[in-house]
């Protein structure tokens, strides 16, 4: 994910695209980059690494007073680390022309290595300086307008886009397209604002047109806008009013970050599973594992370390691997394991996961397990960060910054990277017939779906079921199986955000100890999905009910057995055991966001914590 602003017209160029990246800034912040373009047939790109400030600092002695047209983009990286080289725009080849992308190229290798042959040379890692030498090459080669050369272009890539092009020697015009990532045009008096969301136009005009899918934008100075597709047919011209305020736009119309990430997690998911499950769920294709095979092959265990809600999920992780690989997992806290004198050798995979890439302990785990000689493999959201530097391998989840501080779109994310690393393993080892395997990515495929729904049917419900436990002290939150990772994420993001005590258990642990809590005054919330353990779980939903304890359950849609005997029920579509986590992890999410909102507590940025927690 990232920020892109572009804007034609008589204002200040460089400062409406400034201003523009700081309100896109939520959207990506390893490094920013602005190109303008004067009535000379100047262009201009400055770029820095960091944050927009440190683009502002690095053009302040720069010329930019006569720019006629910009683009600008604030970079959240996915192909090359963050750098003032891999920053955007991107020059083509002769420098006459500048381009931001939003989104991955998934064909930018082969496409690449062809551009290569035909003599290109290539300045930076990242895949979008692929679509900028391809429209060039293309532009030359047919001697074409820029417009053709952009339709020809998009037509050879897979993958997702919202790019800006700006030609050196057409200074009246910019040339706007996207595919699943998004764009704005803003239509202004006399000017056009473009950019990923409406954030930074609203202030200019609250007119505006909402790209859709394959088509192009095309933004000239003194003319109206004009839409085309990729067949260049002309495209349908919807303008549509802002009413968003532009505080709320800041969060995407969402109140929080929180909930606004909460509810990204369908786009967020199919982002983390494009180009990793292929051919419609014949293969599963995790990169890290398939470049090294013979480690996943020979391991003879593999050990996860991780904090927090990242523990969480190792711990699925482990539940996942067992079951589809039949290797010994274990899972360790990483600021337990690096001073445990741990036991390692070669025959070792080691598996670190952190979303920031930057959690301290798992970094210090990680450099003992390499130390010791294990392969150690990082899980990771930030391209570029310390984890995916110091392992061997690894892989990101790609699901776009996250803001707020109590983790949700990472822990789906890093679970749906487990699961399909856990299904890549599984295919070189031989533990699952292909059959299996392509029958749990089919399923993988529909999950960003099943989520959406989720979303849609369960939000208000939890919102109003919230309002009477506002004043709960206390939660026990239960499960077994793969439910129970799920219970300790559910009692951690209610701990972390509203500031309530409360515990998750396996739940058959309970008749050792915690049952004693259970009273009128003690909530749980049972995680009871349909699965192997079922049953069992009911016996424990009773033995709850039993002791007067009201009860919260997560179920299989269509459950009416636990329904006769829960005070709420919070239903969920059936799905395959090792993909529960993620379809029953997101009520629990919902349940801690409006306790703690219910509470009046700042949700995205709880007392006491910390977005990266970069210290020990
Ligand atoms: N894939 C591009 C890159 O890595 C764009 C990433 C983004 O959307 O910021 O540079």
């Amino acid at each position: 994910m990232c920020g892109i602003v572009g804007y034609i017209g008589s204002g200040n160029v460089y400062d409406i695209l400034i201003k523009g990246l700081h309100r896109l800034e939520y959207r990506g912040y390893d490094s920013a980059g602005i190109a303008l373009v004067n009535d000379a047939g100047k262009l201009a790109v400055y770029k820095a690494k960091g944050k927009v400030h440190n683009l502002e600092e690095y053009c302040n002695d720069k010329p930019k007073e006569e720019a006629v047209a910009g683009i600008a983009h604030t970079r959240w990286a996915t192909h090359g680390e963050p750098s003032d080289h891999n920053a955007h725009p991107h020059y083509s080849e002769d420098g006459n022309l500048a381009l931001v992308h939003n989104g991955t190229i998934e064909n930018y290798q082969l496409l690449k290595d062809a551009l290569i042959e035909q003599g290109c040379t290539f300045k930076s890692e990242t895949d979008t300086e692929v679509l900028v030498q391809l429209i060039e090459y293309i532009k030359v080669k047919n001697d074409c307008s820029l417009l053709d050369a952009v339709r020809k272009a998009l037509h050879e890539v897979v993958g997702a886009y919202a790019i800006a092009v700006l030609e050196k020697d057409n200074p009246d015009t910019i040339i706007a397209a996207r595919k699943s990532s998004p764009l704005v045009v803003g239509i202004g008096d006399g000017e056009f604002l473009l950019a990923s969301d409406a954030t930074p136009i609203v202030e200019y005009t609250k007119d505006v047109v909402y790209l859709k899918d394959e088509e192009i934008a095309i933004l000239q100075r003194g003319k109206p806008i004009q839409l085309v597709t990729l067949e260049n047919e002309k495209a349908e011209i919807d303008v549509k009013k802002l009413e968003l305020s532009i505080s709320q736009l800041e969060k995407g119309g969402f109140p929080h970050f929180m909930l606004k990430e909460i509810f990204e997690q369908p786009k967020t998911l199919l982002d983390c599973i494009r180009g990793r499950v292929i051919d419609n769920g014949k293969k599963v294709m995790v990169n890290g594992v398939i470049d090294n095979k013979l480690k996943f092959i020979r391991a003879k265990r593999i050990v996860i370390v991780a904090c927090g809600t990242s523990w969480h999920a190792a711990l699925i992780g482990k539940y996942l691997l067992q079951d589809m690989c039949k290797i010994p997992v274990a899972v360790e806290y990483a600021s337990e394991f690096r001073y445990s004198r741990p036991v390692l050798d070669n025959n070792d995979v080691v598996i670190a996961i952190s979303q920031s890439g930057e959690t301290a302990d798992t970094l210090a785990a990680v450099k003992i397990a390499r130390k010791m000689g294990a392969f150690v493999y990082g899980i990771s959201n930030v391209v570029g960060s310390s984890i995916p530097r110091e392992t061997d391998s690894g892989t990101y989840i790609h699901v776009g910054p996250e803001i707020g501080v109590a983790s949700t779109k990472a822990f789906t994310g890093q679970v749906m990277v487990l699961t399909m690393l856990a299904l890549s393993v599984a295919q070189l080892r031989g533990t699952m017939t292909d059959k299996e395997i392509t029958e749990i990515a089919r399923e993988i495929l529909t999950i960003p779906e099943k989520v959406d729904n989720i979303l849609k049917t369960l939000n208000e419900k939890v919102k109003n079921m919230s309002l009477i436990y506002t004043y709960a002290r206390n939660f026990l939150y239960l499960g077994r199986g793969y439910s129970y990772p799920v219970a300790l994420e559910g009692a951690l993001k209610l701990k972390e955000i509203s500031y309530v005590h409360a515990e998750g258990y396996p739940a058959a642990e309970m008749k050792h100890g915690p049952i004693a809590l259970i009273d009128e005054e003690m909530p749980s919330v049972i995680i009871a999905p349909k699965d192997h353990l079922y049953d069992k779980i009911v016996n424990n939903v009773q033995q709850v009910k039993a002791r007067g304890g009201s009860i919260i359950a997560v179920v299989t849609e269509g459950d009416d057995l636990i329904s006769q005997i829960a005070d709420h029920v919070l239903e969920v579509p059936k799905v395959s055991e090792c993909l529960t986590p993620i379809i029953t992890s997101i009520p629990l999410q919902l349940i801690s966001y409006y306790i703690a909102i219910n509470k009046g507590k700042n949700v995205d940025m709880p007392r006491n914590l910390a977005k990266s927690v970069t210290v020990e």
